[in-house]
């Protein structure tokens, strides 16, 4: 069978579209919007709507640029692109995109002078921190690189960082002053060992095609077309980029979902795909609602998930119509601790692979990195093979290079069949027939073999598919780190999931403090991005989904975790944990004042309301109470590992140093202290203030 369609039939192209579908994919060029929810084909209508474009004569393929967020979703597209006939159009990262560009156009802007890209800036941070006097523990350099990144991807020098961060009320882990002196010694650091840092990238590029006239006039006639896949989540960075991309042209696709928007802590926002029309009155719109991914019984549940959602923006309440016929409810489990969580979620992997599904079809996601170890111990221990999102990358490894050199040596040799020369070629790089027993010598007979597998893979969609062709295919893989699918459960974090849809989904760890994260608590914005995270993780599942959380982390461990807030409402009545979570809902329900404690009056800004009190009244704080509750602070972020403003922010301190709550209830009553950090803190806190009104 060959995926590949005629070329002459443009019109083909579009059957296996829906209307709605069909109508952004034949839109004439020129602006097009589709906002439309999960798994409704927004990348499928792009991809047709690129190879439509392609057959109809109105643009080559190489004029084509279609970027995205992840590299696994760009690498999806590509596959898709090249399912459908249109292997020369680009779909890359935005920031595989700028490299590109940037090593192209170097030598004439810049000179002679290589530059090398900085994958770790934790090393120049430290230095910056150190010259700042702040921490230089590798959580707090952490942070302090995440803030940098935020203000870089929203397009906020060093000098405007504190009026900007003091105007938008962010939370920032140390004085704006000082963050600012880090973010300001860290560039110069970076400049002076001629580095380039990924944000950089996106920034020199842009600054490039905005100052260099001849530069720009060449990629804007080498580039017409371009479409952006997940466009909820572009920073103001991306967009300038994009900008300068068009140069005031509105060839211009989009497509994304506001519901999944799930880094607006890295600057993004959905802004511009919500007021997309606004900037091309005469676009195309595109609404989609049917949903083709997943069961009813899944859409069912994603719908509720988004339905309770806060504050979401107008053009974002659509409801998801499932398409497909109907599965299995979703499965909801609780679980004493976390090892006894995987080990489970083990057994039921298993019954599936038993039940006919296969590994790459099941994934399990997480809410942090740190979570993947116990899902690798019960797996290994149960003999599943698994691979890690994220984990060593593909185009990393030595047999992997030593095999992509030994193919192009190999390029010259006529051979008939792609496939055989690949194995003959991989065979004197050590792959045998039959795979060795385990261990790292199975891992690296694995990786050789997904070579082997990527050669079917090509030679089964492309007719005359030669080893200079599959060269170019690694090549072109190993520039975008699209490493091949590997035979095994996906293990991988809830953000890297973005795009992706797999037969079988677990979604684990749903405890409060993991799902949502524990610095998200008490903070609405920071919980309804937590929530979007939550929905992403549902709408991945076409057919099996699993939600579960454990009470306690370790055996024998104290067992005080409560299940995640998001899971209120949808496990069943009859479930066992429904009773326990009715009466853990009631409490999570804190009455919020926006009212001044002092004057009665309406509390507009957030600051006001974290301290529970307007501008004009007067500062009540206990300053010798606020001294202890920041020791406090610093004791339990060095117990815990995380910087103090995870704990609270200073303006949770301050509102609690003036408010000196007696109870539990006076407490809650505090903005910024959240059903879990009432758990975890307020006995504690209220100890603290009780010493100190005592004294
Ligand atoms: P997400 O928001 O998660 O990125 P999406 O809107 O991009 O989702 P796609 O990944 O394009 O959705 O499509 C979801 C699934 O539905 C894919 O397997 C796709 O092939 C299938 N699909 C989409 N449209 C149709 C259709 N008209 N007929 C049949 N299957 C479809
Ligand atoms: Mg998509």
């Amino acid at each position: 069978m060959t995926g590949v369609l005629s070329p002459q039939s443009p019109n083909r192209l579009l059957d296996g579209l829906d209307p709605e579908q069909r109508a952004a994919a034949s839109a004439p060029r020129g602006p097009v919007c589709v906002l439309a929810g999960a798994g409704t084909g927004k990348t499928r209508t792009i991809t047709h709507r690129i190879a439509h474009l392609v057959r109809s004569g109105h643009v080559s393929a190489g004029q084509v640029l279609a970027v995205t967020f992840t590299t696994r979703a760009a690498g999806e597209m590509r596959t898709r692109l090249r399912g459908l006939g249109v292997d020369a159009a680009q779909a890359l990262t935005f920031h595989a995109a700028a490299r590109r560009q940037l090593r192209y156009f170097w030598p004439r802007v810049v000179g002679d002078r290589p530059w090398d890209l900085l994958e770790n800036k934790l090393r120049y941070v430290g230095q910056a921190a150190n010259r700042a006097k702040l921490g230089t523990e590798v959580e707090v350099l952490r942070d302090l690189a995440s803030e940098i990144e935020w203000a870089k991807a929203s397009l906020i020098s060093p000098d405007d960082y504190p009026a900007v961060t003091a105007r938008a009320q962010r939370d920032i882990p140390a004085p704006a002053a000082q963050v600012a002196e880090v973010y300001r010694t860290y560039e110069e650091l970076k400049n002076a060992a001629q580095v380039l840092d990924f944000d950089d990238l996106l920034l020199h590029t842009t600054a490039v095609l905005e100052e260099h006239g001849t530069v720009a006039e060449e990629f804007r006639d080498r580039y017409r077309c371009f479409v952006v896949d997940e466009y909820q989540d572009v920073t103001p960075l991306q967009q300038r980029l994009l900008d300068a991309w068009l140069g005031g042209r509105d060839d211009l696709t989009v497509v994304g979902d506001a519901n999944q928007t799930i880094y607006s802590f890295g600057g993004a926002s959905p802004r511009p795909l919500l007021e997309f029309t606004r900037r091309y009155p005469d676009a195309t719109v595109v609404r989609l609602e049917r949903d083709y991914r997943s069961t009813p019984e899944v859409v069912a549940l994603a719908n509720r998930v988004i339905g309770a959602a806060r504050g979401r923006p107008a053009g974002s309440r659509l409801k998801l119509i499932g398409q497909r016929p109907p599965g299995p409810e979703p499965r909801f489990a609780e679980f004493d601790d976390e090892a006894v969580e995987a080990g489970a979620v083990a057994r039921r992997v298993r019954e599936l692979l038993d039940g006919g599904v296969s590994a790459s079809e099941i994934a399990i996601l997480y809410r942090i990195n740190a979570q993947s170890e116990a899902y690798e111990s019960a797996l290994a221990d149960a003999g599943i093979p698994y691979l890690v999102r994220g984990g060593e990358r593909f185009f990393n490894r030595t047999e992997v290079r030593q095999a992509m050199s030994a193919l192009r040596a190999a390029s010259g040799d006529g051979s008939s069949d792609l496939v055989t020369t690949v194995r003959s070629v991989l065979a004197r790089v050590g792959l045998t027939e039959s795979p060795p027993a385990g261990g790292a010598a199975k891992e690296r007979w694995d990786a050789l073999l997904a070579i082997v597998e990527l050669a079917e893979e090509l030679a089964s969609t492309v007719a005359d598919a030669d080893l200079p062709r599959f060269c170019a295919e690694l090549d072109q893989r190993a520039a975008a780190q699209h490493p091949p699918t590997v035979e095994g459960v996906t293990l991988a974090s809830l953000h890297a999931a973005k795009g992706l849809e797999w037969d079988a989904v677990f979604l684990v760890g749903l405890s409060e403090g993991t799902m949502p994260i524990l610095h998200a608590d008490g903070d609405e914005a920071a919980i309804e991005e937590e929530r979007r995270l939550f929905y992403v993780g549902v709408t991945r599942a076409r057919e099996h989904l699993w939600l579960s959380w454990a009470l306690a982390r370790t055996p024998g461990a104290r067992r005080n975790r409560r299940r995640s807030r998001f899971l209120y409402g949808l496990v069943p009545e009859d479930h066992p944990a429904a009773r326990v979570a009715r009466s853990a809902q009631q409490k999570a329900a804190p009455v919020k004042t926006a009212r001044c404690r002092l004057c009665g009056g309406p509390l507009l800004e957030t600051l006001d309301i974290k301290l529970g009190r307007c501008g004009r009244c007067p500062s009540t704080v206990d300053e010798g109470l606020l001294e202890r509750l920041k020791s406090w602070r610093a004791d339990r972020a060095r117990e815990l590992k995380v910087p103090a403003f995870v704990v609270f922010t200073d303006a949770t301190l301050m509102a609690i140093a003036e408010q000196r709550p007696a109870d539990e209830a006076a407490l809650v009553s505090i903005s910024g202290i959240g059903a879990t950090k009432l758990e975890r803190f307020g006995a504690e806190i209220l100890g603290v203030v009780r010493a100190s009104t005592g004294s």
